[in-house]
């Protein structure tokens, strides 16, 4: 029997907490492959890193990294690090949500989503507070998640699954549901500041509160004590809204 391949990647960092624990989680799978960016990176997105090289080093803790985003890693993994590509692709288990609008920003979204683009079936995971407060519990339930697929003869077939943990120390045995992303408010204003040298300086404000968090939706799953596990798509085409456009600007104007 062939074992399985698991790359794992975050964008917390190659010491963040969440990572060891979800690679502790992995075990016994088969061979696992860790490389993580050397900063957090949360906030990332997809970004790559074109302008300038990047090194792999290899960390005190077993875990190498590379002084770039978390596509960075994946993208550096898939194309040429990796004697052969793996089986799945995990990310995580990042420090807080990443529901909703929080997807197109996430890095932690970002590495899974690396994967799924070059084929790969491909799970991020998140923890729904920040603190990394009952994070093995956390990633126990990835390792359950993980485990279902297999089981059920999923693997070798793309798909990107966007899973939130609630924080508790019974995660593993809290109900699941499948859901659909729900939508955020605007962020909040930003912060302005005065450096000691006199300059106007400006920080992102937080993201802004659940704003579409009915049934159906990761806000609500999670608020309501389960786990969530949102299939997504990288198509952002409306599909809707092709018909109306079309007729707007025709092809022969
Ligand atoms: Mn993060």
């Amino acid at each position: 029997m062939v074992r399985m391949r698991i790359l794992i990647a975050n964008d917390d960092g190659y010491l963040a907490p969440g990572l060891a624990a979800l690679v502790q989680a992995m075990q016994g799978l088969g061979h696992i492959d860790v490389i993580a960016p050397e900063q957090n990176s949360s906030g990332t997105s997809n970004a790559l890193s074109l302008h300038r090289p990047l090194s792999l080093y290899q960390g005190i803790n077993g875990f190498r990294y590379v002084n770039g985003t978390p596509s960075d890693c994946v993208h550096v993994a898939l194309t040429g690090l990796l004697p052969e590509p793996p089986d799945l692709v995990l990310s995580g288990i990042n420090n807080g949500a990443n529901m909703g609008d929080d997807t197109l920003y996430s890095g932690t979204v970002a590495a899974a989503m690396e994967g799924f683009l070059f084929g790969i079936p491909a799970i991020a995971f998140s923890q729904v507070e920040k603190g990394w407060v009952n994070v093995d519990a956390a990633a126990a339930t990835a390792r359950s998640i993980v485990d279902r697929v297999i089981a059920g003869g999923l693997l070798g077939r793309p798909f990107l699954l966007n899973v939130n943990i609630p924080n508790r120390a019974d995660a593993a045995d809290l109900p699941r549901s499948v859901t659909r992303l729900g939508r955020r408010h605007a962020s909040e204003p930003v912060v302005r500041q005065q450096s000691p040298r006199g300059e106007t300086l400006y920080w992102i404000g937080p993201a802004g509160d659940a704003r579409e968090a009915g049934h159906g939706t990761d806000f609500h799953a999670t608020a309501s004590g389960r786990v969530s596990i949102t299939p997504l798509q990288v198509d952002l085409t409306d599909h809707a809204a092709l018909g109306q456009w079309a007729s707007l600007m025709p092809e022969r104007p």
